[in-house]
């Protein structure tokens, strides 16, 4: 009887162990739908976090000091910066995620650099200098903007975009740098995943700064279930996400990819389209 009731605590603890490894090895997603149907990760929410890294490709330093933070942070680099190519490769070499920084008109008339994409070029010139960009940078999974407060508030010129970037198999995360931009309707509306970022990590180089947009991030992937955090391969960011990328584990966030967050969304589209199908 005594070893009936021993064998029976053993198997529950087992199990319990193996559900709540399991829930933590596997990203379940941002819809509940995609849990498990039983068992104890369905009260555990889940909580990611995207790192991406932008305007890669100009200081060969910093920029592999950036590449050398662990985990599966995201990297966006310039078309034709002077080490973008080299740095993307290294980038893929070490498994992380290419994004190409596609250079966009603003309203202060910054200088773009070269492969920049404004709004007085007809659609075919726009699309050709788009194309050129992703040609210049191997092994993209997709596209965000460097600048364009002026262009993303465009629909045509941002539809163009996505008509390209769906030809081309890749996704558009917004950076969002404008609050009027049109991008991330614009790429729903084409039928791509709508992804933009949340949080700047870094427009003021300060570690208090610092400390307070990273705080604002984690408390956004519990609340939102995802945060998409832009931070700039400065050297006071590059040392501050050293030190801190260790707390996102112990606040029970996990560091995710970009595609790997594009594909959960994905697969949440696509339950709530099956949703509707089964509902009506
Ligand atoms: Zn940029």
């Amino acid at each position: 009887m005594l070893i009936k009731l021993f064998y029976i605590v053993c198997t529950a603890l087992f199990s319990c162990i193996l559900t709540l490894e399991v829930s933590a090895d596997i990203d379940y997603g941002l819809n509940p739908a995609f849990s498990p149907s039983s068992g104890i990760e369905q009260t555990v929410k889940t909580a990611n976090m995207v790192v991406l890294i932008d305007d890669m490709g100009y200081s060969l330093a910093l920029n592999k000091a950036a590449l050398s933070l662990p985990g599966p942070l995201s990297f966006a680099f310039l078309p034709f910066a002077r080490y973008s190519r080299q740095l993307a490769i290294m980038a893929n070499q070490l498994d992380k995620n290419i994004l190409l920084h596609a250079p966009m008109e603003n309203i202060h008339g910054l200088p773009l650099g070269p492969g920049g994409m404004t709004a007085a070029m007809s659609e075919i010139e726009f699309k050709q200098v788009l194309n050129n960009d992703i040609n210049a940078i191997p092994h993209l999974v997709g596209v965000n903007n460097h600048m364009g407060s002026q262009l993303t508030t465009m629909k045509a010129q941002m539809r163009w975009t996505m008509e390209v970037l769906l030809e081309r198999g890749l996704f558009f995360v917004d950076s969002k740098t404008t609050a009027k931009s049109v991008a991330w309707r614009q790429a729903k509306k084409a039928g791509m995943v709508g992804v933009k970022r949340d949080v700047f990590l870094d427009n003021e180089l300060n570690r208090p700064a610092l400390q307070k947009q990273f705080a604002e991030a984690m408390a956004l992937a519990k609340k939102q279930g995802y945060v998409v955090l832009i931070a700039h391969p400065h050297a006071v960011s590059i040392n501050f996400l050293r030190n801190n990328l260790a707390r996102l584990a112990k606040n029970d966030i996990n560091l995710i990819s970009l595609s790997s967050l594009v594909n959960q969304l994905k697969s949440n589209q696509l339950a709530s389209s099956v949703d509707n199908v089964l509902v009506h």
